[in-house]
């Protein structure tokens, strides 16, 4: 433990923050979480080991100026991860940048105020890193996503300026804190509460049929657990510093349809044809333009794109070895069905 002040978490109530609460609380930290709702509302938090005596939510909405202030106050780390995930969302500016990035910089400067943040660390993404992947070039911490906007992935444009907010903050104010940034993939796993977050959201719609075909996407997965053992190590290690990719591994779209039903998950509507290759992609990318704007643009970025990314730093810094892929997207589908998320056929 680097300290016996309370590590505040912001969007406790997330399905990553959650475990990130988790992993605090089992190595012994003070907790505070701050949420929208009532601290009662979220007693999947609440009944977490250690929780009862070591963890204290707070309300904050991060389009509050001022609302972190009290909640940071005193604390020595802060991790940022509250921003809204969504991929089809009618105003982009309002739904996505305004929290993504007004809420990173309210947080930095209730940081700044208090004068006890030592460090924070900002879940980032890949969305920051680009949205339309080379498939012959490998990704580093050095690349940034330049081609987002309102009208092009929202969601990648409100990651993308958000860590660059956090970075300018850094760069102009030079506080007595530093920052690190997690710029995770795709963020599979079991969840902890019974929300569905946009990553297993995906998942679950290959099991319900929203996917008539396979098609030539790759994702790219690392493991909740994963998620928020790294973060903790970006907040414990002293040298970690800038941007870390964290990607566990990269799967086809078929290989992941194939390993779900391989592991007895028959009933499910999963895609059976395939439009893959060149011909294939080319019919996606016209039935694309049948689906909401956001969700078809999305499609047409990502479909036969493959990301590499090189994680040689993350495992430099924290010596990490990932939960393989194929636990995660067993336990991943293992875990909407518990919830109810699924239904068979
Ligand atoms: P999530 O379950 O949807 O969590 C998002 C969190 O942000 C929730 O706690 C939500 O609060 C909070 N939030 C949203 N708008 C807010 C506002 N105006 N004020 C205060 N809190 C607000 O999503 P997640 O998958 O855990 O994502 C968490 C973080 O990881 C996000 O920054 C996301 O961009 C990043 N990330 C996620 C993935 C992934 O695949 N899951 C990958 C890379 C990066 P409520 O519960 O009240 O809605």
């Amino acid at each position: 433990m680097i300290t016996d002040n309370p590590v505040c978490v912001t969007g406790a109530s997330g399905f990553i923050a959650a475990h990130i609460v988790r992993e605090l609380l089992s190595r012994g930290y003070k907790v505070k979480g701050t949420v929208r709702k009532n601290p009662w509302e979220y007693p999947f938090l609440l009944n977490l080991p250690g929780a009862h005596e070591r963890l204290k939510l707070e309300k904050a909405d991060l389009l509050e100026k001022g609302a972190f202030d009290k909640v940071i106050s005193g604390c020595e780390y802060v991790l940022h991860t509250a921003s809204p995930f969504e991929i089809n969302v009618t105003d982009p500016q309002t739904d996505l940048v305004d929290p993504a990035v007004n809420g990173t910089e309210n947080v930095l400067e209730s940081c700044l105020k208090a004068g006890s943040v030592r460090r924070v660390v900002l879940t980032s993404s890949i969305a920051a890193i680009t949205d339309e992947p080379e498939n012959s070039k490998v990704y580093t911490e050095k690349d940034w996503n330049t081609m987002s906007s309102l009208d092009r992935n929202p969601y990648y444009y409100s990651k993308t300026l958000a860590e660059r907010a956090a970075w300018d903050f850094i760069m102009h104010k030079k506080p007595g804190f530093d920052l690190v940034a997690i710029n995770p993939p795709l963020v599979i796993g079991p969840s902890l509460g019974s929300s569905l977050n946009t990553s297993k959201l995906m998942i679950r719609d290959i099991m319900t049929g929203l996917y008539p075909a396979i098609m030539d996407m790759y994702w790219g997965f690392t493991d909740v657990r994963d998620v928020a053992k790294i973060h903790r190590l970006a907040m414990e290690t002293e040298t970690a510093s800038g941007r870390y990719l964290c990607t566990a591994g990269t799967m086809h779209m078929r290989e992941l349809v194939e390993l779900i039903k391989s592991s007895g998950y028959t009933k499910y509507p999963l895609p059976k044809i395939s439009l893959t290759g060149k011909a294939g992609t080319a019919v996606i990318k016209m039935l694309s333009f049948t689906k909401p704007r956001n969700i078809g643009k999305y499609i047409r970025t990502q479909v036969g794109r493959i990301m590499n990314c090189d994680v040689t730093k993350l495992k430099n810094d924290f010596g990490i070895s990932f939960i393989p892929l194929n636990t995660s997207v067993i336990e991943t589908v293992e875990d909407l069905r518990k919830w109810g998320h699924l239904k068979t056929v």
